[in-house]
């Protein structure tokens, strides 16, 4: 069936082939009738459905748009289902009881049917047909601070960012809509921009990371024109909102592809952007190299976890990430001979927690669990007296026990240690009160804690998380 699409595809979009970019985008529809192409109505889900059709009744176009299209000529499942029209926010927001208006720099309508969240975008148009700074507004380095201009289908297309995003499902008779050859390139495994590449990433960065993240998910190729400009632009990541930041960051980390995805914004130089203090602990002579097994193994799990459908939290991988940081940055402090190892440690928390919320904001319920990883990593070397019960009762203690196990993959020193925490929380009362007394002679490794001793340097992040 693909290869019918496909051939077929071909045909129509010979016009397109062999052409660069900008001659391609004199705009050719190239419309794929229901019976040449395999994407059905079964695969899209319910409530994807019902927000087409609605808006289809109500005498609006209706497509479904971007990953959903895209992932289901590949084959794949889409990870959710995004809805283009000519309804204004506003009318849509009339249509749906179960819809609120979300974004300023790109209003959306969401469209909630429980935890399912349907996003309808209303076609966008070009800015040169924006004078109106509360539609459209630039920044003079390029960037699009508001991009809410509306326009045609035509228009639309050229908006989106990829080629293989630009292709709608037309909710009306089923047929499939190519305006930018994103079939083509779907055959070739090519992620190309849409338009003159430096003017589209100037327009928002964050579509370098974009192509970044589908060549890893979709394990396809750049294209070199939408390649060469990434590295010369790198450093517009860095006026990008940290709150935003924090959002690609996910997509990037817990979508799957997390290890192909560090290497390839490493060799970009784009990995330095998001997470400056990580990539000088990489870069670091004596400990990178370790470090860098470290967060590698630790994103391998993540990646395996998604394959199983797993749940994965945000926090671990922060907390893997800037592992490294912290244990050079708590170095540094005790070398200044302030303050001892544990007290270093509570100040380091905080400069590289602060430091890394300059350029993501990761949200205070996911540093306080950082935190508590990290706590764990001081405290899980105690075992005597109470504390081993006492750490067993902490809630984050599951999340401390795996870095810890991680960290052992690396340190095998670490190994007795995951062993002795393995074997006593699945022990009973009487065996786990022989493990204490064992240890009770004074076992602790690594981490001294010293009587209690106010640091004079005030950890500074802590009034902030
Ligand atoms: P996935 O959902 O699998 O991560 P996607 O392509 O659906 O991939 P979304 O972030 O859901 O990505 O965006 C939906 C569509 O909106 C995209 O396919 C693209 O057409 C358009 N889009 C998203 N972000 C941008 C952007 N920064 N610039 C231009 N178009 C964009
Ligand atoms: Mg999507």
């Amino acid at each position: 069936m693909r290869c019918l699409i496909f051939s077929r595809i071909k045909r129509c979009c010979s016009k397109l082939l062999g052409k660069s970019q900008p001659e391609a985008e004199q705009i050719h529809r190239v419309v794929i009738p229901r019976e040449q192409h395999s994407v059905s109505r079964k695969q899209i889900c319910e409530p994807a459905l019902k927000v087409l059709y609605r808006l289809h009744r109500s005498g609006y176009q209706a497509f479904l748009v971007g990953g959903g299209v895209r992932d289901l000529l590949l084959g794949k499942s889409p990870k959710d289902f995004d809805v283009a029209t000519d309804a204004r926010p506003e009318t849509v927001r009339k249509l749906f009881r179960n819809c609120r208006l979300i974004g300023k720099r790109f209003r959306l309508a969401h469209i909630l049917f429980g935890r399912e969240v349907i996003e309808v975008a209303t076609f966008r148009g070009h800015h040169s047909n924006g004078t109106n700074p509360q539609h459209s507004k630039q920044s003079d380095e390029g960037m699009l601070l508001r991009d809410n201009v509306y326009g045609d289908i035509e228009e639309d297309a050229q908006r989106r960012d990829f080629t293989i995003n630009a292709l709608y499902y037309d909710i009306s008779d089923y047929s499939i809509h190519d305006f930018c050859g994103g079939l083509h390139d779907l055959e070739a495994r090519r992620i190309e921009l849409i338009g003159d590449p430096e003017t589209r990433y100037r327009e928002d960065p964050v579509r370098m990371l974009r192509a970044i993240r589908f060549a890893c998910k979709l394990d396809m190729q750049i294209t070199e024109r939408t390649r060469a400009p990434i590295h010369p632009l790198r450093e517009l990541l860095r006026e990008i909102p940290a709150a935003r930041m924090f959002e690609e960051a996910n997509k990037l980390f817990l979508s799957g592809h997390g290890v192909a995805t560090l290497a390839m914004l490493r060799d970009y130089d784009l990995f330095r952007q998001l997470f400056p203090q990580t990539e000088a602990a990489f870069e670091d002579p004596e400990y990178g190299p370790d470090f860098q097994r470290f967060v590698d193994l630790s994103l391998a799990d993540t990646d395996k976890r998604v394959a199983e459908d797993k749940q994965v939290n945000p926090a671990f991988m922060f907390a893997a990430l800037l592992w490294g940081p912290l244990q050079l940055a708590a170095k540094a402090i005790q070398a200044q001979g302030e303050f001892n190892e544990y007290d270093s440690y509570q100040c380091a928390m905080n400069d590289v927690l602060e430091r890394q919320l300059t350029t993501i904001s990761i949200p205070r319920r996911f540093t306080a669990i950082v935190r508590d990883i990290w706590s764990l990593q001081l405290r899980m070397p105690q075992r005597n007296g109470k504390k081993a019960y006492r750490l067993l009762e902490h809630n984050k203690f599951r999340a401390g026990f795996d870095f810890l196990a991680l960290r052992a993959r690396i340190d095998g020193e670490l190994t007795p240690l995951v062993q002795w925490w393995d074997t006593f929380r699945e022990a009973d009362k009487r065996q786990q009160g022989a493990m204490v007394r064992e240890v009770s002679g004074g076992t602790r490794r690594n981490f001294r804690r010293p009587r209690r001793r106010t640091p004079r340097r005030k950890p500074s992040g802590a009034a902030q998380q």
